[in-house]
């Protein structure tokens, strides 16, 4: 059971005014009855529920695919950059997402939004060993040592040696671009790994996560919520 106001605040239904200015229009009912009064208790399993005469169903949950652009900090607040909650709008940042893991500023593709964070600590722990794959573009090209060195781990400028990893080429890129999955998430890793092997990252972007894949149909700054196919593979 749930106060109205809650719930229609969770929903995303606009603030604590919206909401009361919504129950007072009397669009809001419960099992047919018009419902103008916040305090009173809805049962979100068996009531039916209607906004506007449509019938909404409750949840709490959100999970979001955002193709991450360049220039937002992966965080939910922060005193002077932007960051990839303000991509939201305004309906699905009431859910209180926030990113789970980071990409750096200047990285761009694959971040999940959500609210569960349950979910978000199994993607996260290092147990899960959860693989994430990212596409770079660097200053120079890597040969079979640089491959096989990445793969079986590079110790890092802090003393830091990475676990295995998988990486390859594209052969039509002079071996200029690779792709390299990793199941750790140290700060700036990929970029440090590389700089190991005497290359700069130029162009980073996460394309997998898990099961998770980027919807190649998503432009920069573009999101969508998951499928429930790909949430449950996910969980
Ligand atoms: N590794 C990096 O160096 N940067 C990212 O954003 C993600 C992985």
């Amino acid at each position: 059971m749930l106060r109205t106001d809650k719930l229609l605040a969770t929903m995303g239904f606009g603030s604590r005014k919206d909401v009361k200015k919504i129950l007072k229009q009397g669009l809001f009912s419960v099992n047919g009855e018009i419902v103008k009064d916040g305090k009173r208790h809805v049962n979100t399993v068996t009531d039916i529920l209607k906004y506007s005469g449509e019938v909404i169903e409750y949840r709490e949950t959100i999970y979001i695919m955002l193709n991450k652009p360049k220039g937002y900090v992966s965080a939910t607040e922060d005193k002077t950059e932007k960051t990839v909650i303000d991509i939201l709008q305004p309906e699905d940042a009431l859910f209180d997402p926030f990113p789970v893991g980071r990409l750096d500023k200047d990285t761009t593709g694959l971040l999940l939004l959500t609210n569960d964070g349950k979910l978000a600590h199994q993607l996260l722990s290092p147990k899960k060993k959860v693989d994430k794959r990212y596409i770079v573009h660097l200053d120079l090209p890597i040969n079979e040592e640089d491959i096989l060195a990445l793969e079986q781990g590079v110790t890092l400028d802090d003393g830091y040696t990475t676990k295995p990893a998988k990486v390859e080429y594209k052969a039509e890129s002079n071996a200029s671009v690779a792709y390299i999955t990793i199941q750790e998430g140290k700060y700036h890793q990929v970029k440090r790994m590389f700089q190991t092997r005497g290359k700069k990252v130029i162009e980073l972007k996460r394309e997998r996560m898990g099961s998770l894949v980027l919807d190649n149909e998503l432009e920069l700054g573009e999101y969508r919520e998951l499928t429930p196919d790909e949430l449950e593979e996910l969980r």
